[in-house]
């Protein structure tokens, strides 16, 4: 071992030191920053729905006893709101699973095309909607995390659900160890501006347009987490008034 002068290895040591504990309180801090902004704007859009059903609840006290119409109203908009709540509750307990269970993968051998034939199945039948399925083969066999892949394919269906009123295409291949799936839409799509934001957690194209379809701006945040975790990618082609294309591309 070649001698280094004590004071001199101390020094260089208490730098590095330095540097390292100040890059680690930058991280803590902008993770910090981050579950700040994430708690506050969660707590905002609880509170909206909340509001909502505090007015109707007082409207019903006041006049609903002797007014029908005022009673039917209130009851559709408090069962409105408590669904929004409900959904928006059930996304935020899986960005904070997602945020606990990073990269813990439970991986298995998936068929994709019986996989995605059984999540059509009830969306056809609940929703009376045309869902084709198209498919590079009879079966496309994978080892990855059945469950994940479902909650990032619900994610997708939902929105190409909520986003269009038209039938919906599952197109799903395997090349070269990646697999693909590209959930496409002819619906009212997404202006182009607004594509580079959309994974971002909250983001809505349209705060009005979300209002009636129901949407938190936490479904494709979470779809992208997801399918990082699974060592893939997400990509969003659209095209206003013509429709959009969701396309996952994980190893296979
Ligand atoms: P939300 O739960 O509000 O739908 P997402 O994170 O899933 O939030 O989507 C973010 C934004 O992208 C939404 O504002 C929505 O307007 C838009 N969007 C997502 N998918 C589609 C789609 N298939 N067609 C049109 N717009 C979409």
């Amino acid at each position: 071992f070649k001698k280094i002068p004590l004071e001199k290895k101390s020094k260089d040591e208490l730098g590095v030191m330095g540097e390292t504990f100040n890059a680690m309180m930058s991280q803590l801090e902008t993770n910090f920053e981050k579950q700040q902004q994430f708690l506050a704007d969660a707590s905002h859009e609880l509170k909206t729905p909340i509001t909502i059903v505090e007015g109707y609840t007082n409207m019903l006290k006041r006049w609903g006893a002797k007014n029908p119409d005022i009673l039917q109203e209130a009851i559709e908009a408090i069962h409105h709101e408590s669904q929004r709540m409900r959904d928006l509750i059930q996304q935020l307990l899986l960005v904070a699973k997602d945020d606990l269970d990073q990269g813990e993968l439970n991986k298995e051998r998936v068929d994709l095309v019986t996989l995605c034939q059984n999540m059509v199945k009830p969306l056809i039948r609940s929703h009376e909607r045309g869902i084709n399925i198209a498919a590079g083969s009879d079966q496309l066999v994978c080892t990855t995390d059945r469950g994940k892949l479902e909650q990032l394919l619900r994610i997708l269906l939902d929105n190409a659900m909520k986003y269009s009123d038209k039938e919906i295409d599952l197109f799903i291949d395997r090349q070269d160890g990646m697999a693909t799936i590209t959930v496409a839409d002819s619906g009212i799509g997404i202006p182009k501006e607004d594509l580079p934001r959309v994974f971002e957690r909250f983001y809505r194209v349209d705060k009005s347009r979300q209002r009636k379809t129901g949407g938190s701006g936490l479904g494709l945040s979470i779809a992208q987490s997801i399918v990082t975790s699974l060592g893939g990618t997400i990509e969003v082609e659209s095209n206003i008034g013509e429709g959009t294309r969701v396309t996952i591309a994980f190893p296979c």
